[in-house]
């Protein structure tokens, strides 16, 4: 495993894709950071809690931070939720920061009242700041569900040290700029990758977050969430075309430090 860099931080992708995908072994969006004292998962996808596991016991996370509503971004906290309740003895708690209304969906969405309360100590709210395991976590509103936010995540302790931006779903890269500091890792959705963007669907495509990493000056873009049929390699191109810092596609098992 890669160690860490200046910062502190480090990335590892545990899960990639969109809301759907075509291969086996392609989780939905889920990205771990830890860093020197502790570790946030940011987002849990379909398929991406076995994968977690595999690199860290969820259960040493110091809290989850869900950018949205779409089931993309966290359905697996009903596996997650089982295994705190029943794969642990005694059984266990985690932090849970997520927008408003997400213990009311899986309420409904199980039939049992308390689901996600069970198990998760719930934050929900519209904004985010908070310290958490060493970790300093904000977010900024973006265009694209209800409640839906970026995410920065820095050491506390280091503010001046590069950080990593996550965009969870945008459509708009504006959004992204005020969270971005210079130095930072963008980690950007490009759903569209370099093919025509739908504006109805608020996603962004290649070119569109390379325009957040350029005006945020960013010093690496890291690519993610493509739609299945996009082609990575022309997506890749359309972003190097337009940010000269390191650009590169996001895939689970990615490891990066953050520096
Ligand atoms: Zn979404």
């Amino acid at each position: 495993m890669s160690g860490r860099g200046p910062s502190g931080l480090r990335l590892t992708v545990i899960g990639a894709a969109a809301a759907w995908t075509r291969v086996p072994g392609a989780p939905s969006s889920s990205y771990l950071v830890e860093g020197p004292a502790g570790a946030l998962l940011l987002d849990l996808g379909q398929g991406a809690l076995g994968a977690l596991a595999a690199i860290r016991d969820p259960l040493t996370l110091d809290a989850i931070a869900i950018t949205h509503l779409h089931p993309d971004h966290h359905v697996d906290l009903v596996a997650l939720r089982h295994l705190l309740r029943w794969g642990s003895l005694p059984p266990a708690r985690l932090r849970l920061i997520a927008p408003a209304g997400i213990a009311a969906r899986y309420d409904a969405f199980l039939g049992e009242g308390g689901f996600l309360g069970a198990s998760f100590d719930v934050t929900e709210g519209e904004t985010v700041e908070a310290t958490l395991g060493g970790l300093a976590l904000v977010s900024a509103p973006v265009t694209h569900g209800a409640g839906s936010r970026a995410y920065r995540i820095a050491r506390a302790d280091a503010p001046g040290a590069p950080g990593l931006v996550y965009s969870g779903d945008c459509g708009r890269w504006t959004d992204l700029v005020p969270l971005i500091r210079p130095g930072d890792t963008l980690l950007s959705e490009a759903f569209w990758g370099a093919e025509i963007a739908d504006p109805g669907a608020n996603h962004l495509t290649a070119d569109e977050a390379a325009q957040a990493a350029v005006a945020g000056g960013a010093a690496r873009l890291v690519l993610t969430h493509l739609a299945a049929e996009t082609d990575p390699e022309r997506a890749l191109a359309a972003a190097r075309s337009r940010f000269p810092g390191e650009t590169l596609l996001a895939r689970p098992g990615l490891v990066l430090p953050v520096d």
